[in-house]
This record gives structure tokens, sequence and C-alpha cells, in this order.
């Protein structure tokens, strides 16, 4: 098994990333140092998730002690949705540099194709609850994007949440200049998402698969939720390997040739995540883990149903 995906930019992605979202400020600096120590050279991170700060002081802290280079990570972050006018694209980007303490991303997504309005809120709200959209349209994000490429922000752009049609629209941008290297989506046994990934990887954009585990710490988790860590058919899988679960998970998107970012905060499982070069699912195993699809989302982005750029209304 590879350890990197080559992106069509030709820089080489690690197919095994760190996840940081609900890492907190006080935990994910140690993750971050934890995971590097063992071998991690790809983080995910994002502006929303209120931790770059941090982040960025566990990798700045591991370059000054030697323990890697600049250029041996893939660092990855993502513009969030009230910043889609073109005009604050580059302000967030830069703000998520100097967060982070680098000079560069190594890849820059468009968190989800909904513009909200621009407001010091992350969701900011009408008087009805509901979010109020932003008059852009992401093609038009995408341009300013494809900006920071040209002025060496960052070396490579892509989405994340985007369905095929919505990736259409930016493949068939009049004047494109660089299409998306990576589209960032939601995927595991639950929701294998067969027909968007095939989309993308038959147009050159590689897929990373995000919440592998199925979020288990996600802020709705309901008792009633299905819960792939706990799933019977699953520990049988990783019982005849002498996995955990949660290595099957991870090596199941590998397989897929697919990036993958299990989140955690805690050392030793950070360590046994990435502990999944070492072994092989048969391709009936893979089979079986695909026949578990029911189409269960954990990042549904329920508060957002009717905005126009809503990614879940269509099929793949
Ligand atoms: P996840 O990686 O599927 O699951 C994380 C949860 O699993 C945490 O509660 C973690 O606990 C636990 N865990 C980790 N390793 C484990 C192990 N070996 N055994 C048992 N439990 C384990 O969920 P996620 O955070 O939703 O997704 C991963 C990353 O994808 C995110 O952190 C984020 O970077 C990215 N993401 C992106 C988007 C997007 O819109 N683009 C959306 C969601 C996620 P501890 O931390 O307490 O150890």
């Amino acid at each position: 098994m590879a350890t990197h995906i080559t992106l069509y930019t030709g820089a080489k992605m690690p197919i095994l990333g760190l996840g940081t979202w609900k890492s907190p400020p006080g935990k994910v600096a140690e993750a971050v140092k934890a995971a590097i120590d063992v071998g991690y050279r790809h983080i995910d991170c994002a502006h929303v998730y209120q931790n770059e700060n941090e982040v960025g002081s566990a990798i700045q802290e591991k370059i000054q002690q030697k323990v890697v280079k600049r250029e041996d990570l893939f660092i990855v972050s993502k513009l969030w949705c009230t910043y889609h006018e073109k005009s604050l694209v580059k302000g967030a980007c830069q703000k998520t540099l100097s967060d982070l303490k680098l000079d560069y991303l190594d890849l820059y997504l468009i968190h989800w194709p909904t513009g909200f309005k621009p407001s010091k809120e992350f969701f900011p709200l009408d008087e009805n609850g509901k979010v109020i959209p932003s008059e852009t349209d992401f093609v038009d994000t995408w341009t300013a994007m494809e900006e920071l490429v040209d002025e060496g922000l960052v070396k490579a752009i892509g989405i994340s949440n985007f369905n095929h049609l919505q990736i259409e629209k930016i493949l068939n941008k009049p004047g494109l200049k660089y299409k998306p290297a990576v589209n960032q989506i939601e995927c595991h046994p639950y929701l294998t998402q067969e027909k968007l990934i095939q989309y993308c990887q038959s147009k050159g954009i590689a897929v990373t698969a995000y919440s592998p585990l199925g979020s288990p710490d996600r802020p709705w988790a309901k008792p009633e939720d299905p819960s792939l860590l706990e799933d019977p058919r699953i520990k049988e899988i990783a019982a005849k390997h002498k996995k955990t679960t949660a290595q099957v998970l991870i090596r199941f998107p590998m397989q897929r040739n697919l990036i993958v970012i299990p989140k955690s905060v805690t050392p030793e499982r950070i360590a046994e995540n990435f502990k999944v070069f070492d072994f092989e699912l048969s391709s009936e195993e893979v089979k079986t883990l695909l026949s578990f699809n029911r189409n269960w989302r954990v990042c549904a982005l329920v508060s957002c149903t009717s905005h126009k750029n809503y990614p879940f209304t269509v099929e793949f």
C-alpha cells in the first residue's frame, strides 16, 4: 500500500491524516505532536474548528525540534461559509496561515458549497432561525481560490461537501484555471458514496473520506443512531485480522484509493490509527463493508436544507 496519492498538481498527499474537528484547544496541540511523532505528516484543519492557533504551535514546535521539515508536512485547511465573497477569500486564508504559523498551505478547500452572509457568527441567522445565505455563487468563490494559488499562499485548492452537479459547474467555469485537486466528503461503511467517488476519480479529483469512524463525538449524536465502532459485523472482520474496529474502518477507504483523516486527541488511539499499513482486507471484505451502506450522514448541515446550494438533495 502506497503511503501517498499523487494529486493532478503533482503534489504527493499522505493518504492518512489527523482530523482536528472537535479537538479542543488545550488538547489539540498534544494530539498533533503525538501524531507527528508516530509518523503522521498530514493534518486536516479548518478555521471553523477554532483551534488552528494551537495546531500551528504544535507544528511549529515539531519543526523547531527538527522532527519534521515544513516540506514533509501536508497541511490542509478550509474556507468557512461566511467568507465566500471574492473580496473576503484572501483575508480568510491569511488568517488561517497566521494562526497555523505557516507561509503556505498544501491544500485549501471551500468547506461547503453554501455561502453565508458575511458575519462575525459562523452561522448568521435570520429572525426565524434560518441561516442567511450570501449573494455569491461558489463559482466566483472558486476564482478567488485560484488567485491564492497564483499568489503562492496555497499549493493546491479543492472543495468539500460538493455534489457532482456542483463540481461540474466548477469544471465548466468559463476560463477555469485550476480544477479542484480534492473533494473532501463524508465516507464510511454507512455512507459509501460509490457514485460520487467514481465521478470525482474519473475527473482526476482525489477524494478524502471524513468521519471514517462515524464521528462518535459529533455534538448531535443520539443513543438510537447506528454505531460503526460497535457494529458486530465490522468487529468480526477486525478480529480476523487481529486489528481493532477503528483500524478496519481506516484501512477500508485506503483500499478504495481514498485519503482518510480519523480524528483523535488520545495519544494511544492516534498511534493505533496509524498502524494500518501492515494488513490488507480481502476484496470480499471490502465488498461486505460496501454492502453496509444505508446513506446515513453524520454531517447533513440540517440548518441549511433550504439554501440554494444545499448539496444533499441530489442522489450524488
Ligand atoms: P471520526 O474521525 O470518524 O471519529 C472521531 C471520534 O472517534 C472521536 O470521538 C475519537 O475519540 C474517536 N476515536 C478515534 N480513534 C479511535 C479509536 N482507535 N478507537 C475508538 N475511538 C476512536 O470523526 P470526525 O472528527 O467527524 O471526522 C474526522 C475528521 O474529518 C474531522 O476531525 C475533520 O478534520 C474532518 N471533517 C471534515 C468535515 C467537512 O465538512 N469537511 C466534516 C466532518 C469531519 P477521541 O478523540 O476522544 O480519542
